[in-house]
This record gives C-alpha cells, structure tokens and sequence, in this order.
C-alpha cells in the first residue's frame, strides 16, 4: 500500500536518539532547548516551546491567551479536530467560518461578514485559529487587518506548514499572529515521533506557555511566592499546568530532521509539481497556488470538477484502495462529527467546506514516494476516471 504520508528517517536521525538513550538525560535535558532554537531561528521567531503534540500546544496557546468560560474562538471546518478542540478545553464556545473555494482556507470575505454580524449581538471572537491547510498559507494580512478592527487574538494552525513561506517570510515568524504551532506527528514535514511547538515574538506568551506545559511549576526566584526561595525546596506550583513536555529522545530526532527540510520540501514540491502537469488538463481541480505563498505540501489535495452521482468520491477512494493508493480525506468538517453536532451544528452551515469534502481526495505525497509509486498513482487515476 502506498500511504498519502509517511516519515522519513536515515541513519543519522537513529544515531541522534540513540546518543540521548546512552546519555544520562533523556527528557528535561539539553536537547529539547536546542531543538527550540533551531526551530525559532529557522523560522525567525523569537520563543519557541516544544510540546508532546499540536494539540497541547494549541491547548496551551488558547489559555496563554487567557481563552475561558463564556469567550468564543472561530477557526475553520476544514481542518483536524484540535484546531477546534482546543476552544472547548478551555470551556468556551467554538465556531466555524467558511473556507475559500480557491485556497481551501479561510475565506476572508465570509470572516469579516461574520465579524461584523457578530459585533452587532456582542458575540465576537476572543480567539481566530487560522489553518494552513495542506501547506498554504491563508491571507495573514488581511485578516491582521480584520484583528485590528475586531480585537481578537490570531493563533496560526501550522502544523502542515513548517518550511512554506507567506510573503517571503517563513510560516512561524508571527508577523501577522500571535502565536503559531506545528506539528512532528510522522506524517507531517518533519518529525520527533510525537510533538508540537508553539512559536511566539511574545516573552509573557512564552514564560506562561513554559509554565503550563509543565504543571504550572516554576524554578524562577522571581516567580516565587512567599519565603519558598530562600529555602532548598526551590519549586512552587503557581498555577494549574499540564504535562505536556517533550522528551529529549524526540528532540534529538527533532534537531536531526530539521537539517533536512529544505531536502524534504524540494522532493515534496516536486511531487506536486508532477501532479499538477498531470491533472491540470483532466475532469480534476489541481491545487491553486496563492502567488504570496510557497507551501509546503504536506498534502495534495486533488478536487473533482464535478460529481456525476453521490458516490463518485466513493468509488473513486475504493478502486484506489483496491489498486494499493492509500488515499485519503481531509477533512470531514469538524462540526459534521457526532460531537460537534451534538453542540448543535447542522449539515449545510459552510457550504464551501462541505463542497470540498464531497469532492476532494489527497493524494500520497511524501519525500520517499518513488517515481514509479507516483506513476502509478497518476496511470491509475486516469484510467479510473
Ligand atoms: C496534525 C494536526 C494537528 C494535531 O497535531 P498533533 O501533533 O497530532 O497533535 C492539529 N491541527 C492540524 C491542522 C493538523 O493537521
């Protein structure tokens, strides 16, 4: 089976863990600083906290924040269920803005329509998690503009977009944002087996991330409250924290794989730009490259123009499945799961996200993917279709 993704891991990335393994720290030790800096300088962000996933980072982003009770965060359907997920954690309420039929994220339009509804009922948004979905970056400026008007807080879901650029700066810089995560999980960019990471140019979103990412617990004399400090038991829980560290054996996995995302992203570009001379002629919609940006590609969503019945989607991801194409879906819109709907969302509330759904498949990118994997992938959807 070829799989729509997969990690890449050579040797150099197993002699880096293993050298963790022998040494006498293998979490909360020297690496995971390292891999927090690497990342930051690569990106041009000033902080960088690492985390177990994207998922506690987005958790610890929202409440650095200071997202709770009775506030609202809006992100997109279109995308995995942490970027909304995180909203109800923190016990607000969520919901969601329509994509854009070119970009396949966040329409800009439907934002500010929305924006200007909410305002009249009092009901803005604390927070606006924008995704980049597949690697493309959104229309940050715009939308800085809009949080400008509307005072809310902007967190960038980049956990697809490690390495792609929006005006020639790389996604994680926060230029238009006020925190940015990514994501290590294997079938994102790079990977630390499981991980995340939130980037900021903020020092009070970064000291209050630190600090909940592990417990709540600081060592920091000036943190401290009362005589604690000048005793030897030198540590106080000041606030109520996670766990949600990263380990230094999947830093050191981190470290390794970074060195090589400009390998990585050239074999994904490529890929894409093979799709893209293959299909562009056919009864399918290549993704449209938003000229400010250059993704990454962690996925190559291929759109039907049309569908002739209500399976062709179907039957197209079966025949492929049969023929070994491990191709997926991305996304069933967030508020179509059982949960969600239970909340109250209905079928038909972002039309455009549930046309994408419908119609859309990824197709397996990834930088091993061989010539004649990907051949095969092209030869047999033709024929299909
Ligand atoms: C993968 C992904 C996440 C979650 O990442 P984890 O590291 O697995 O927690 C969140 N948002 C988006 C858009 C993702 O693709």
């Amino acid at each position: 089976m070829i799989p729509y993704a997969k990690q890449s891991i050579d040797k150099q990335d197993i002699k880096e863990v293993v050298s963790v393994l022998k040494s006498d720290m293998i979490t909360q030790g020297p690496v995971v600083p390292r891999f927090e800096k690497l990342v930051a300088s690569y990106v041009s962000s000033k902080y960088a906290v690492a985390t177990n996933s994207a998922t506690s980072a987005l958790h610890i982003a929202c409440l650095s924040l200071d997202l709770e009770k009775n506030d609202i965060l809006w992100t997109v359907g279109n995308t995995f269920v942490s970027s909304a997920n995180c909203g109800i954690y923190c016990g607000s309420s969520v919901d969601f803005v329509d994509i854009n039929l070119n970009t396949y994220n966040i329409c800009v339009d439907s934002l500010e329509e929305k924006l200007i509804l909410a305002k009249k009922i009092n009901k803005l948004p604390k927070i606006l998690i924008c995704v980049h979905y597949a690697g493309q970056s959104p229309e940050m400026k715009k939308i800085y503009l809009l949080k400008k008007e509307f005072g809310f807080k902007i967190i960038e879901d980049a956990s697809h977009a490690i390495g792609a650029k929006y005006l020639d700066k790389h996604v994680g810089s926060c230029q238009f944002s006020d925190i940015t995560i990514f994501s290590f999980h294997p079938v994102k960019i790079i990977t630390t087996g499981e991980g995340g990471m939130a980037l900021t140019n903020k020092k009070k979103l970064a000291d209050r991330m630190r600090l909940l990412r592990s417990h709540g617990i600081t060592r920091d004399k000036k943190q401290i409250i009362g005589t604690l400090s000048s005793e030897i038991w030198n540590y106080q829980q000041i606030l109520l924290g996670f766990h949600y560290r990263l380990t230094d054996i999947q830093a050191a996995l981190g470290c390794s794989q970074i060195k090589k995302i400009e390998k990585f992203l050239n074999k994904r570009r490529a890929i894409a730009y093979k799709y893209d001379k293959s299909f562009e002629k056919t009864q399918f919609l290549i993704p449209w490259q938003d000229p400010n940006t250059s993704s990454s590609y962690h996925l190559y969503p291929l759109k039907l123009k049309k569908i002739k019945q209500k399976k062709t989607q179907k039957n197209l991801y079966n025949k492929l499945h049969k023929l070994g194409i491990g191709v997926n879906l991305h996304y069933i819109p967030v508020y179509l799961h059982p949960y969600y709907q239970k909340l109250g969302f209905k079928r038909g509330y972002c039309p455009n996200t549930e046309d994408f759904f419908r119609k859309t498949l990824s197709l397996p990118i990834f930088p091993d993917l061989k010539l004649n994997q990907q051949k095969h992938v092209i030869d047999c959807l033709i024929k299909i279709m």
